[in-house]
């Protein structure tokens, strides 16, 4: 990896973050707050969240073993995608690089922030070699994106070929692990101590099912969080989502069960896809959702939505022709996906 602040724009690197009240006074012993101009009615909601989301931080490290330091918490994955566009790529130069097909947010965050996005397809395994990813970089290339397991093809994408990008590339390379809970592969984030250039994400809004409260995660060395948090809103995690995460986290019983029920939930619906007429063939998935190839992916989707039944119709993707993505839901809601689709005549 390049020094940190060869990789960092420059007035990033230079910049004197904003420094609010809560900032310069953090100690918990003070009982008069006359700092930060809130209103002293309608306690709690008076009160600045804190900017830091310690305590959140505190309780995510132990069930994620990672040190506080190392952890950054946004309004969704979605902040944590869009800070490193912000922190290291400066616009109408530089360029990052991206499995393909993958998740649209990288793509989207390229385009808004004018940073070169450079796609590298997949093979027809859904799987990308070091080497191809590598090609595909020149000097101004500071992000690579893998996501495994990858959306919309639902498989993880081979180890060995991350790990081998981790010691070649120059940059920076995000691992998006928003599905990892679903999967009994090692996490990336246990080994973040290896790789300074690591930037792992996780989610709230997969398996811990708190999509609404908006809480992604990014896990790196202290050095890259520390520009994370320079760069970010102040108070970009609001009280009511700290709370609320606090609450399921408490319950990580209760995820389990979810989880275990998905992936049996999951293996019951590809048997029962695979019995479909209408279906050609399903993907390997490691995720709450599965890939199926269909003999009219647009005619079934059609078909489905107006029974009221919504699937993801990705057939205009690339090496996804005719493929739907299946997420998988309660047993009940399965059930009538393949009731409906049972009942579909070719
Ligand atoms: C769903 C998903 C996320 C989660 O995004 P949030 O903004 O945290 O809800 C992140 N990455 C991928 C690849 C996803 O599919």
């Amino acid at each position: 990896m390049r020094q940190l602040q060869e990789l960092v724009r420059e007035n990033i690197w230079k910049l004197s973050p904003y420094s609010s009240a809560r900032n310069e006074f953090s100690g918990r012993t003070a009982k008069v707050f006359l700092d930060a101009n809130e209103n002293p009615y309608n306690n709690p909601y008076n009160r600045y969240p804190d900017p830091l989301q310690i305590k959140l931080k505190e309780k995510l490290s132990q069930i994620k073993g990672v040190p506080v330091n190392n952890i950054f918490l946004g309004n969704g994955s979605d902040e944590a995608i869009d800070l490193p566009y912000r922190i290291f790529c400066e616009p109408g130069r530089d360029n990052v690089v991206a499995i393909e097909p993958t998740y649209g947010m990288y793509r989207v965050c390229a385009d808004i922030n004018n940073v070169e996005y450079r796609p590298v397809l997949l093979d027809e395994h859904f799987q990308v070699t070091a080497q191809r990813l590598l090609d595909a970089c020149d000097a101004h290339t500071k992000l690579m994106w893998i996501c495994s397991p990858n959306n919309p093809t639902g498989n993880l994408i081979d180890r060995w070929e991350i790990e081998k990008v981790l010691k070649s590339f120059e940059g920076i390379v995000i691992v998006d692990e928003a599905y990892s809970d679903f999967s009994s592969q090692r996490p990336f984030r246990a080994d973040l101590a290896a790789y300074p250039n690591l930037i792992v994400l996780n989610t709230m809004s997969k398996a811990w099912g708190c999509a609404a409260i908006r809480l992604g995660m990014a896990f790196a060395s202290s050095d890259i969080i520390a520009l994370f948090n320079k760069v970010k809103y102040p108070y970009n995690v609001n009280l009511l989502s700290q709370q609320k995460a606090l609450e399921i986290l408490d319950d990580p019983y209760t995820v389990d069960k979810w989880v275990k029920m998905l992936l049996g939930e999951r293996a019951r619906m590809i048997t029962a896809f695979l019995e479909l007429s209408c279906c050609v063939g399903i993907y390997p998935t490691d995720a709450n959702f599965f890939l199926v190839k269909m003999d009219n992916a647009q005619r079934i989707y059609d078909y489905l939505v107006d029974k009221g039944i919504i699937v993801r119709n990705r057939t205009r993707v690339q090496l996804c022709a005719d493929c739907l993505r299946i997420t998988i839901g309660t047993k009940t809601e399965n059930n009538e996906l393949l009731g409906a689709l049972r009942m579909y005549v070719s």
